[in-house]
């Protein structure tokens, strides 16, 4: 086997999960956490019994490092959602999953946040007719996230959705095969639309006390 995994798929490695920050790459048996996981005698994913704040604080760093966030701007999401009607840990997962880099790559736009965030900050994407590069700006429903009408933004747009193995698009959000791309925010993600493995609760603990 391979020893050698980038620094992203050693992110993984570390959580002991899989993030889904290489895009398709995820999916296939290349992964490093799969093929980690399919060689007998490998051990590094077992651990003593973690403390209980040891697994609170693994599932906050599990769901910043899978949306690409740091510590102050995570706590900024925190309080706004604390601050929200209902579940916390249910609105601060709703705040991050409309982040627009995210919505990008949900859309199927870019193969991965990393390259998603790029995307929107070297401009190639509008956000209701208007060039918009920041990729923490939060959809709302009606927005309308497309490429911007050019060739090279296009291209880059048609790379990714292109790609073999791409996920779906999400219920919460309508691509339309228009030229350019456009994606249409139907409503709001619920908890039933996040496809990370996470127990927010276990945030809400950690960051309450
Ligand atoms: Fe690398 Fe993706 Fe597998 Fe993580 S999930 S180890 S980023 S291929």
């Amino acid at each position: 086997m391979g020893r050698h995994t980038g620094p992203v798929c050693r992110l993984c490695r570390r959580e002991g999960l899989k993030l889904f920050l290489k895009g398709t790459r995820c999916d296939s048996p290349k992964c490093a956490v799969e093929r980690r996981e399919g060689v007998p005698g490998m051990h590094q994913f077992r651990r003593s019994k973690p403390s209980e704040y040891s697994v609170r604080l693994r599932e906050k760093q599990k769901v910043k490092r899978f949306y690409g966030v740091f510590e102050r701007q995570f706590r900024k999401y925190f309080d706004l959602a604390g601050r929200r009607p209902g579940n916390t840990g249910d609105a601060l997962m709703s705040l991050l999953e409309r982040r627009l880099d995210n919505v990008v790559t949900r859309l199927g736009f870019a193969t991965s946040r990393p390259q998603a965030r790029q995307i929107v900050t070297h401009g190639h994407i509008t956000v209701n007719g208007r060039k918009l590069d920041i990729p923490s700006y939060l959809v709302r429903p009606g927005d309308v996230v497309a490429i911007k009408d050019r060739e090279h933004s296009k291209k880059l747009a048609s790379n990714a959705l292109q790609q073999e193995g791409m996920p779906p698009v999400p219920d919460w959000l309508d691509r339309t095969n228009t030229d350019p791309a456009e994606g249409r925010v139907s409503r709001l993600p619920a908890q039933q639309d996040i496809s990370l493995p996470v127990t927010p609760q276990l945030i809400v603990e950690l960051l309450s006390r």
